[in-house]
């Protein structure tokens, strides 16, 4: 079969990794169905289908799974450290809901591969308490202590994924995010992460002043550039590899580093205020890459001095056109999702 008659499905393919991940694999030839509740905010999407469903809901994981012969499942209510401690019972209720869904709509419509995205915050938090971290390794994840509602509800759907290729021979891969970010991401509106807050904190700024840094800023962690991040899905979806696997960057930096990094992007001098009452997270994280390097024979390229400008350059320019057009003056903040009845 050529790579244009596989049918593959990305769910959350309206959001931040799921838009970028459909321009590539159609780049690859494949024909692409985009799931979402919402089209992308940020550019059209190239998928051949998009279709406007809530994955919450039984029926439409069916229809969404229909026909395909591979999921790349992104779908999830997430966003920064403030959203993920904020609205912990809805994101648990949310994703459990989709996972669960997705994975047996899978396994009905005679899906041949499935990809289920989870995150760096399944790690036990008794091994992240000093910024000076030790790399995590894939098996460092047990005994548990993940981050307490996202990062349990990912630990879940991990084991989930395992039980049904052992039960049911569904053939799944599990990738463990390290901080993606880049261009086309949330920049505001309380679901962004670190890297763009700052971005647009330093580009709303002048010359001169200060930013509110969350925390004392000495908190670390590791930072991977989206377009490795696909390239990594892509890469262990080819691959034989069933076991959890780290994909991000290993190198470590603290938050104050980060943001003279993005200074140094802008160009501009920037101080920094500390919220000490602000949720931070963990002290510190990081990816330790030597199963990545072993499994896919590649690890992330991007440096993040590159990453960071490009991602500098594009928030900055979304400020501004919204900052002269009449239409983004309207610019509407995403609400959580409500409830699915
Ligand atoms: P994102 O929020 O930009 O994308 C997620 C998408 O899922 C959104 O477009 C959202 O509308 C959609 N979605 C939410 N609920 C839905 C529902 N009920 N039905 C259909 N679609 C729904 O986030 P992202 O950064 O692109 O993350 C993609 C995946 O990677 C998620 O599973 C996330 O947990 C995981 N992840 C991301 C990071 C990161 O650094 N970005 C880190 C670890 C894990």
């Amino acid at each position: 079969m050529t790579d244009n008659a596989r049918k593959i499905l990305v769910t959350g393919a309206g959001g931040f990794i799921g838009h970028h991940l459909t321009t590539y694999l159609k780049r690859q030839g494949y024909w692409v169905r985009g799931v979402d509740i919402k089209m992308p905010e940020y550019g059209t999407t190239e998928a051949d289908e998009f279709l406007l469903l809530d994955l919450r809901r039984w029926e439409n994981t069916l229809t969404a799974c229909a026909g395909m012969h591979e999921v790349y499942n992104l779908a999830a209510n997430m966003g920064g450290i403030g959203f993920i401690e904020r609205f912990k019972a809805l994101i648990m209720h949310d994703n459990v809901l989709i996972n669960i869904h997705m994975l047996e709509a899978a396994r009905l419509q005679g899906v041949q591969r499935y990809l289920y995205t989870s995150s760096a915050c399944i790690y036990p938090g008794y091994l992240q308490q000093s910024a000076d971290v030790q790399p995590l390794k894939e098996e460092d994840a047990y005994p548990a202590d993940p981050e307490d509602g996202y990062g349990w509800e990912k630990l879940f759907s991990e084991r989930q994924c395992r039980h049904y290729y052992e039960e049911y021979g569904l053939d799944t891969r599990v990738v463990r995010f390290h901080n993606i970010f880049g261009p086309l991401g949330t920049y505001d509106g309380g679901r962004e992460k670190s890297p763009a807050a700052i971005c647009r904190k330093i580009s709303l700024a002048a010359d001169g002043d200060d930013i509110e840094v969350w925390g004392d800023g000495e908190q670390t962690r590791s930072y991977c550039y989206i377009d490795d991040c696909v390239e990594g899905i892509y890469r262990l979806m080819q691959s034989d590899f069933r076991d959890p696997l780290n994909l991000g960057q290993d190198r470590l930096i603290s938050v104050n580093e980060l943001v003279d990094m993005v200074a140094a992007a802008a160009g501009k001098r920037i101080g920094k205020r500390y919220d000490l009452s602000a949720p931070q997270g963990v002290r510190g994280r990081n990816s330790d890459n030597t199963r990545l390097r072993a499994v896919l024979g590649w690890e992330p390229e991007v440096s993040l001095e590159d990453g960071l400008a490009r991602t500098y350059r594009w928030i900055e320019g979304q400020l501004r056109e919204r900052d002269t057009s009449p239409v983004g003056r309207l610019h509407v903040e995403r609400q959580p999702l409500p409830a699915a009845s």
